[in-house]
């Protein structure tokens, strides 16, 4: 399994968060390129928690609630949830826009640090559904050790 290809998105500028934002129809403000600024620099998908605690008392948490879930709206992030069901959150792919999600990829969860990691080149099975039912989404967690975890057993 080959999450190295994902690891650290080479790292994006100011710029082209800007313009993310204004493709998006949201005003640049600093909070949110911060946001997208510290997310980027995560191999990880992260959670609310441990994002408060990196941008520190800089954004509050009403609005770090608002810019995330604005984000997730636009098809910027993508929600995903842990082994204990927190929301940790991960940059889309490129082909997200609003209301539309694309992210069809499985995801890794490591069992001992509970780490989440998109695994792109993974894609989902076709689902045939029962007459009448109408799918909404789809989740599928591969769980494991982690890089880290492993070298430390
Ligand atoms: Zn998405
Ligand atoms: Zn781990
Ligand atoms: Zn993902």
């Amino acid at each position: 399994m080959d999450i190295e290809d994902n690891r650290e998105n080479p790292q994006k500028t100011t710029e082209e968060f800007t313009r993310l934002l204004r493709s998006n129809n949201l005003k640049v403000t600093q909070p949110r390129l911060r946001v997208l600024d510290t997310i980027s620099t995560k191999t990880a998908a992260i959670s609310q928690p441990e994002l408060e605690k990196l941008l520190g008392a800089d954004i509050d948490r009403v609005t770090l609630y608002r810019i995330l879930a604005s984000f997730e709206e636009k098809g910027i992030l993508h929600k995903i949830f842990d082994l204990n069901g927190t929301a940790t959150y991960a940059i889309c792919s490129t082909k997200c826009s609003e209301h539309h999600h694309h992210d069809q990829h499985v995801h890794f969860i490591c069992s001992v640090c509970n780490s989440v990691y998109c695994l792109n080149e993974i894609s989902l099975p076709k689902i045939n559904l029962p007459p009448r039912f109408s799918l909404h989404s789809i989740a599928i967690n591969a769980v494991g050790l982690c890089e880290n975890c492993q070298s430390q057993t």
